[in-house]
């Protein structure tokens, strides 16, 4: 794998907010690489880091220690250079869009004006005729002009994902993003960013709770546990293309579910 095949990279990192040593509340990171193209989930129990983890790579939340050789970098396609995120978070800016559980419209505007607001804000170019784009992409063009309140759950959430990638981000950090939807609409979400990271090759960071969802859409996938993080040795996530849905569940429930001691030994023979 090429450096460029990367689009971030960390190192020793560490986010650790428990008063007791043994214990880590946070995540610790020894070598993290982010594929640059394709969805890597992270799928892990409330409370193992997963929420830290994603804030941690994409430089909204600093690490509460920092080593000497403590690295957080975004890696340019074209040349390979790097922006050193620990130096200047803002460097990141507009290159990554963010999805919550909720989608957090403004109610009483419409569904085009709450999708305007990050290419706005960010100061984004052509950011109007990407929202016309991504209307169509995300089959929003019928309510797009309707105030946001008036929309489904459905709907909201794909304005929220909208909105994100109209500043045509390189990476979309995505936490729990189909949570509050019933079965077929997050279904129908996920199709819909899976669709876009790959017509696009772009990355996408997800964290989920949903095993079909993981096993459906993921192409790498990190698991966390206890503040730690089970990818393969090299620092890159577990590569799960070329499998099945159904061989990518069947990884994940005997990898994952089993007794809890046997995990990295399996881990170690499936890499
Ligand atoms: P997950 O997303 O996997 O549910 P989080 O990353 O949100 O987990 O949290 C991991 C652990 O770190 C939890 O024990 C949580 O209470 C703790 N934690 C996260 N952020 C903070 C913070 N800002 N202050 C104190 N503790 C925190
Ligand atoms: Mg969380």
């Amino acid at each position: 794998m090429d450096a460029k095949d990367n689009i971030i990279q960390a190192n020793n990192l560490c986010c650790n907010y428990s008063v007791d040593e043994a214990e880590i509340k946070g995540i610790l990171v020894d070598k993290l690489l982010i594929p640059r193209v394709g969805i890597t989930s992270i799928i892990g129990v409330s409370g193992s880091g997963k929420s830290t983890l994603l804030s941690l790579l994409s430089g909204a939340r600093r690490p509460t220690q920092l080593q000497k050789n403590s690295r957080l970098e975004f890696i340019e396609e074209t040349d390979g250079a790097t922006l050193d995120l620990l130096r200047d978070n803002f460097l990141a800016r507009g290159r990554i869009g963010f999805v919550f559980q909720e989608p957090h419209l403004i109610k009483r505007i419409s569904a085009r004006s709450n999708a305007e607001t990050a290419g706005r804000f960010l100061g984004g170019a052509n950011y109007n005729e990407n929202i016309n784009k991504l209307s169509s992409e995300f089959l929003l063009e019928e309510v797009i002009d309707q105030r946001a309140d008036t929309l489904s759950g459905g709907q909201a959430q794909r304005v929220a994902v909208i909105r994100a990638l109209s500043i045509n981000p390189d990476v979309l950090v995505c936490d729990e993003p189909t949570s509050s939807l019933d079965e077929k609409m997050g279904l129908d979400l996920m199709s819909h960013i899976y669709k876009w990271a790959h017509e696009n090759q772009k990355c996408v960071l997800l964290v989920t709770h949903n095993m079909a969802h993981a096993a459906e859409f993921s192409d790498y996938l990190i698991r966390t546990e206890n503040g730690k993080l089970i990818i393969g040795e090299d620092g890159h996530p577990i590569d799960l293309r070329g499998q099945t849905p159904e061989d990518k569940l069947k990884f994940i429930k005997t990898t994952f579910y089993p007794m809890i001691t046997t995990v990295h030994r399996k881990v170690q023979q499936a890499a």
